[in-house]
This record gives C-alpha cells, structure tokens and sequence, in this order.
C-alpha cells in the first residue's frame, strides 16, 4: 500500500507513539521528503508547517526519535510511528505534547496510579494505606512476598476472579517498593523492551 500524500495536498499526519511504554507522544506532519529522511537515516524527521521546511526531531535539542516501525492506516492517509524517544517528546519539557486536557477525568490506569502513589508518597497521609508502605520498608517488603504467595494460591485453585484481584495487589506494592527506592517504573518496562525490541529499520 502506498502512503496518500495527495489527500493532504502533500502531507500526512503522524502520531508518534514511546515505542516501550505505548504512551501517544505528538502529533506531526510528513511529506514525501521527510519520510524519506526517516527511512535513511532511522530518525524521526517531519515537515514543519511553521518553518516550511524538513525539520529533524530534535535537531536543537537532542530529543530525537529513534524509528522502530512506521505503521500506515487502513486507508493510507495518516502514519503512526512507534519510536524510542530520548529525552522529553515536548519543547516545554513535558513528557509527550498532549497534556492540556480539554474533556473528561478519566486517564490510562497505570500512569495515573504511579502519580496518585507519587503524590501519597510525597505529602503522607496517615490513613492511607499507601502512605503506611512509604513509611515502613519492612511493611512494602513484606507485601510484596505475602500478596506473590495469594497470587500462587488463586493460581493453583484455578480461581481466575481471585487470581486477577491478587495480581493486582502485587503490582500494586511492587511499583511502592520501585517508588520507595527511586526506580521510575518506567526502567522496569525499558528492561522487557530490551529483551524482545527488534533491530531498528532504515
Ligand atoms: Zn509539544
């Protein structure tokens, strides 16, 4: 399938999405000589509107895109490129672009329980069951074990209800064991993703 450039007269937009953590991280535009320039070289590069001319990302600031595939649509008219990001995806230092929210409360379960965690972590609340594990290492440490031992009961009584809820307890008091010893659980998936990343194309 060929990409539609004609449809955009000459550009298609092209979400960039963390390669390892599947977080959106911006939204771009390419022509034909920018997708060119990323298939060559193995780095994002976009056609900027604003400055009417290839711009690689990160040129100035060094937040490049290393290319680990380009995915185009159903229909041929919009890329998504799934990219190991360094540094910041933002110019304002944000994490990704998409971080005004114009509509709803609701956001992805696992970042949104890390900052909750975070923000326990940081101004302790004395009936929060989360602030108790920040302020015990022998407490977080003990559920860690405790919670992985109901998850092999659940298991072996073939209980998938029970099996789910335990689960969910040992991630649980796992990220509070990484965030308790500064490992941003954002390493833990950087490591799977070294285990089973495919060599990058171009
Ligand atoms: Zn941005």
């Amino acid at each position: 399938m060929e990409i539609d450039f004609a449809k955009g007269n000459g550009l298609v937009p092209v979400a960039a999405q963390d390669a390892i953590t599947g977080d959106v991280l911006m939204l771009a535009y390419m022509d034909r000589e920018a997708y060119d320039a990323t298939v060559r070289t193995g780095f994002m590069h976009y056609h900027s509107r604003s400055k009417g001319r290839l711009w690689k990302k990160g040129e100035e600031s060094g937040h490049v895109q290393e290319v680990v595939a380009l995915e185009l649509d159903c229909d041929g008219d919009s890329i998504l490129a799934k990219v190991k990001q360094t540094g910041p995806a933002c110019h304002t230092g944000k994490p990704c672009c998409f971080h005004n929210r114009l509509h709803g409360t609701g956001d992805i379960i696992l970042p949104d329980l890390v900052k909750t965690m975070r923000e326990r972590q940081e101004n302790p609340n004395p009936h929060s069951h989360t602030s108790k594990l920040f302020a015990s290492e022998n407490l977080r440490l003990k559920k860690v074990v405790e919670e992985a031992g109901e998850v092999i009961m659940a298991a072996k009584d073939h209980d998938q209800e029970r099996l789910a809820e335990e689960a969910a307890d040992v991630v649980f008091h796992l990220l509070a064991v990484l965030l308790a010893e500064g490992v941003p659980p954002r390493r833990v998936l950087d490591v799977l993703a070294k285990r089973r990343m495919p060599p990058k194309v171009g």
